[in-house]
């Protein structure tokens, strides 16, 4: 038996490309398990663009992905063989096993998968019940407070995180503006994520239009993007308005830093407020988001979409359609016997 992998080959530099990682095949590591370990086989994997930040020699809040090592990646995998009566064999587990198809986990000293519910198909565990959505939903409720009658702008509004955090403001009662790249995506989130207007990035002056659409300018901004959109965002902020960092996509590749926002003292005349969170740091709000979106999902409230990719040979390629924007929906990839 084999275990295949796609390692970090080396540190991107500016846009990540398929040749920073390197293929390599290894015997799979069944033969010692010890006592409380588990053997994982890979069954699908989750897409994020905060991967590229792992793959910089930067200190985060997580370790940077070594060179040489399988390149770590939400991952869904299946107990295949157990020494661990709370993992039985055939058992779902979700984890950050990354890209290969098997790994041993439950080692001493290291942080056990959680067991995936029943009736939870891997689709959902990495989508709709995945970190994307709890993100979505703590940055806006928790972190962004959102109020009933709120002006709510989200960016990168057609993506994993992006289309709750439209959507759970939506429910909320705020009125909900959506930016993204291209027509098909500005109309799912207006067809699909009941956004009240949307704003393609790629085709219009994205601060011309917020003006337009918000004269009262926005009580809450959430931010997937970074770089001219927020500055677009921070030009338009209402007078005490809150900008939530979820993310910064468009810097992820840069070469070097990027320079913050050049209008970044309009905060203070507007008594701004910005914060960034980590989902990490809120997962006692898990059980409340998942509540919620299970429900709004079952009402037909909310919405969500996932993409899913097939093949371990395509799994450098299917990263890389996050920073190109031919994701539609959150990327996911199934590992199929080749
Ligand atoms: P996603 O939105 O599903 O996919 C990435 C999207 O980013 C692409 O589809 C593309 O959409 C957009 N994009 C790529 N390059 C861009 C650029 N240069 N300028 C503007 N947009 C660009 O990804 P996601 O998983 O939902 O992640 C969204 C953000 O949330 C990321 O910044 C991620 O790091 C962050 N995040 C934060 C936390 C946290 O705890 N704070 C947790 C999870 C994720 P378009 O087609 O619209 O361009």
């Amino acid at each position: 038996m084999i275990n295949r992998q796609w390692r970090l080959a080396r540190r991107p530099h500016g846009m990540v490309t398929a040749a920073d990682f390197e293929r390599r095949d290894e015997p799979v590591p069944i033969v010692d398990l010890d006592a409380g370990e588990i053997l994982l086989r890979t069954v699908m994997l989750g897409f994020d663009p905060a991967q590229r930040g792992w793959m910089d020699d930067v200190p985060g809040y997580m370790p940077p992905i070594a060179i040489g090592e399988p390149v770590r990646g939400s991952s869904i995998n299946q107990v295949v063989a157990s020494r661990n009566p709370a993992y039985p064999e055939g058992a779902l587990v979700r984890g950050l096993y990354g890209w290969q198809d098997y790994a041993v986990a439950c080692r001493a000293g290291e942080e056990p998968p959680s067991l995936v519910p029943t009736g939870v198909t891997p689709e959902q565990a990495l989508g709709l019940f995945g970190g994307a959505s709890f993100t979505a939903y703590v940055g806006i409720r928790d972190v962004g407070a959102v109020r009933a009658g709120d002006t709510v702008v989200v960016s990168g509004a057609a993506g994993a995180v992006g289309s709750v955090a439209l959507q759970v403001a939506r429910l909320s009662g705020a009125r909900v503006i959506g930016i993204a790249g291209g027509t098909e995506k500005c109309g799912w989130l207006v067809d699909e994520y009941g956004a009240d207007a949307a704003i393609d990035y790629r085709a219009e002056n994205v601060e011309e239009r917020l003006k337009a659409l918000c004269p009262d300018g926005i009580d809450l901004f959430f931010d997937n993007v970074g770089g001219t959109i927020l500055e677009a965002a921070i030009a338009n902020l209402a007078w005490f308005g809150r900008i939530v960092l979820c993310g910064g996509v468009s810097g992820y590749n840069a070469e070097a830093p990027v320079p913050g926002p050049r209008n970044l003292m309009e905060l203070v005349t507007r008594r701004g407020t910005m914060r960034g969170f980590i989902l990490l740091d809120h997962l006692d709000r898990i059980a409340a988001a998942s509540a919620d979106l299970t429900s709004w999902t079952a009402s037909g409230e909310l919405r969500y979409r996932t993409d899913i990719q097939q093949g371990f040979e395509n799994i450098p390629d299917t990263f890389l359609r996050l920073f190109s924007g031919a994701n539609r929906g959150k990327q996911l990839l199934r590992l199929t016997p080749d």
